[in-house]
């Protein structure tokens, strides 16, 4: 089976077609439109169900005021990466899922759509929105350059901290560049969010610096006021299965890294015929798209087909299978797999 992994399995076109922005955004004559849509509820139910709890009416009266770089400020007060949730963010069970329009009319007002309307407005103008008040003299060490650490050095920097960010990669973004999938975040982004963060001012980073391993945190509580650790979760679970380190088998979140990273997709060996042994979370979901987008065919454990982007890649491609039993037992240099070979579709 390992000898089937080959590069150039598809098509520039083809390549460029799967991989292409999942959602397109929204024009300002939709935006209007969608915008419109909205009741501006005084108790607003979406604003309940955002985790950041950002003032989904009032980002929404603004873009249809004309004002969407005012919406986008409100979005920002909340969240400054509000530009990357618009795009990845679960709205469909979070603020939509909330949404009263969903009552009479069976279809909420497309808020994660229009919240990136907005925050692209202001981002491709050239003005950051927010200034760094005067320095206050104290410096902060920030342990990972992610959403959590670069969300945290922005508002330390707002407030008049000299901020540091040390990141083991050779970029910052963390999740947004490495770990989120091809086609939803597309035209580098996660490196154009770090860089309207960082345009704030008073934030440094060191790069390939593994905390541990190059500095210690001793060192940096001795050379800095404070220190925030932001490493994030990126370690992924294991099978516990004997071979799991073998050639030809990868977890998740480091293929959708390798496709992050590429310069070109069809550079990337693919196999034919792949397992996905997913978890019930998004990295799962996200690799059975994107493994299908290469072309592969597809095989995944039958509890598995809850996952809702499943049933709509089978109406596209109607080539996945589901395992019966798998990892039943490893025999040299590959896994012996027990597949029931069922067709959806
Ligand atoms: S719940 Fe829907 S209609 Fe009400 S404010 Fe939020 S987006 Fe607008």
């Amino acid at each position: 089976m390992l000898n089937d992994i080959k590069k150039q399995r598809l098509s520039k076109k083809d390549y460029d077609e799967n991989f292409d922005e999942i959602h397109p955004p929204l024009s300002e004559h939709e935006a209007y439109v969608e915008g419109d849509r909205c009741y501006y509820c005084y108790d607003a139910p979406c604003i309940e169900a955002c985790p950041t709890g950002i003032n989904i009416p009032l980002f929404i009266r603004q873009i249809t005021s004309k004002n969407p770089e005012g919406a986008a400020k409100t979005i920002f007060d909340e969240n400054i990466l509000g530009g990357m949730s618009a795009r990845v963010c679960p709205t469909e069970t979070l603020c939509e899922e909330a949404c009263v329009r969903n009552t009479g009319e069976d279809r909420p007002v497309k808020i994660g759509l229009l919240q990136r309307y907005a925050t692209d407005s202001l981002m491709n103008s050239s003005n950051h929105p927010y200034k760094r008040s005067e320095d206050n003299g104290k410096k902060v060490a920030i342990v990972g350059g992610g959403p959590a650490g670069l969300s945290c050095a922005h508002r330390l920097s707002m407030r008049g901290y000299s901020v540091t960010i040390f990141d083991s990669k050779s970029k910052l973004g963390g999740l947004n560049e490495y770990g989120i999938a091809a086609y939803k975040s597309l035209d580098n982004f996660a490196e154009r969010e770090t860089k309207f963060v960082l345009s704030l001012g008073g934030i440094d980073y060191k790069l390939n610096t593994t905390i541990g391993k190059d500095l210690t945190l001793d060192q940096l509580k001795k050379d800095f006021d404070a220190v925030f650790l932001g490493m994030g979760l990126t370690g992924v679970n294991s099978l516990l299965v004997d071979g799991e380190d073998n050639n030809g088998i990868d977890d998740a979140v480091r293929y959708i890294e390798d496709i992050r990273q590429a310069k070109d997709l069809g550079e990337l060996p693919v196999g034919r015929k792949v397992i996905v042994v997913p978890d019930r979370d998004a990295p799962g979901e996200k690799l059975i798209n994107q493994a299908i987008e290469f072309g592969w065919n597809v095989a995944f454990p039958e509890w598995n087909d809850s996952i809702t982007d499943v049933a709509d890649a089978v109406s596209k491609y109607g080539r996945l299978f589901t395992i019966q039993s798998i990892l039943k037992t490893t025999e040299s240099s590959r896994f012996k797999i027990d597949l029931k070979r069922k067709m959806y579709g």
